[in-house]
């Protein structure tokens, strides 16, 4: 078990390249893990909102999400979590093609969503007679707003695919991760980027978000969401108690399936304190054991897991009967 700060004993010294950039216990290793979470938001979501009226916001979004990619890999080499979770573990090539698989379920995603969306939302308006979205405040509010509600929407579907087996089949791609780190929050089958996407997106649209306030939203979803699967020994503090956060995520990627049914949320956990499922100890940290604890030999190469969830009695038969129940409380 990891210490509450400082390296974990057990190096791996395969993972030496980066030693050098190791920071040792001392001021400035505690200074960055209280101070990096709160500075990251203030530079990529108060510096690119600065932007929003010069740019188009979606370019801002993908801006931060392509800036921080080198930032967190080089952050991960100073100041790990695990020093397990360092370097590839043979997951990097299928992670790149999901992010890829991703991207495009997601441009088929938003002008199907738009089509269905739409008629709901000109019916509601016409029906309620006022405007759903307080479209005159100030945009980063509007942002905010948004990702409180299409957290609930997000809260939900992600409950769903634990608790309900046909949809578990298709969210396991993300629990079969045996490592956290600043990627592979996007290690997610592109059935569900399609899923999760119509489910969150499309109240948005019937409400009638303007498409800066989705913008703004994608823009501070892109920075909880880098921390949120990170191999960072960071200290946030109230913060775990506020944003899905990679302590408390960890927990949610638990290999007990019963610990995993906890911290469902995308951005927030304000839905888990809702509907109780916030988990989150204040005496141990989790083990950096993680995965499917049922699923020992999930497939790790890209085809193997997009088709996973089509041949899932044939993969049951290579593995456990038990692995079909998504969730055992
Ligand atoms: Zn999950
Ligand atoms: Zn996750």
């Amino acid at each position: 078990m990891p210490g509450r700060s400082g390296l974990r004993p057990d190096r791996d010294p395969a993972n030496d390249r980066f030693r050098g950039l190791r920071l040792a216990n001392g001021w400035a290793r505690r200074l960055l893990r209280v101070s990096l979470y709160p500075a990251t938001f203030v530079i990529f979501v108060g510096g690119g909102s600065l932007l929003f009226d010069r740019m188009d916001g979606n370019g801002v979004a993908l801006g931060v999400y392509l800036i921080t990619i080198p930032i967190f890999f080089l952050l991960e080499r100073a100041l790990p979590w695990s020093e397990r979770w360092i370097g590839s573990k043979g997951d990097v090539h299928a992670d790149v093609g999901l992010v890829v698989a991703a991207g495009a379920a997601g441009a088929l995603l938003e002008p199907a969503t738009r089509f269905a969306a739409l008629p709901v939302g000109a019916w509601l308006s016409s029906h309620v007679g006022v405007s759903l979205w307080p479209g005159d405040w100030p945009l980063l509010a509007q942002g905010a707003l948004a990702i409180v509600v299409g957290d609930f929407f997000r809260y939900w579907v992600h409950r769903a695919m634990h608790e309900w087996p046909p949809l578990w089949r298709i969210h396991a791609t993300h629990h079969s991760a045996t490592r956290l780190y600043f990627f592979n929050g996007a290690r997610i089958h592109p059935f569900e980027v399609l899923i999760t996407g119509f489910v969150e997106i499309a109240p948005m649209i019937a409400f009638g978000v303007p498409l800066e306030a989705m913008a703004m939203r994608m823009l501070i979803g892109r920075v909880i969401g880098r921390f949120q699967h990170c191999n960072l020994d960071l200290e946030l503090g109230p913060l775990d108690y506020v944003f899905s956060s990679p302590k408390n995520h960890r927990w949610h990627h638990s290999r007990n399936l019963g610990v995993a049914a906890h911290n469902y949320g995308g951005d927030l956990v304000l839905w888990d304190h809702v509907f109780g499922s916030f988990y989150l100890p204040r005496d141990r940290e989790p083990s950096d054991e993680i995965g499917i604890e049922n699923m020992p030999d999930f497939p790790r190469r890209l085809w193997d897991v997009m088709w996973t969830p089509f041949s899932w009695r044939r993969f049951l038969s290579e593995s456990t009967p038990a692995a079909e129940t998504a969730v055992s409380r």
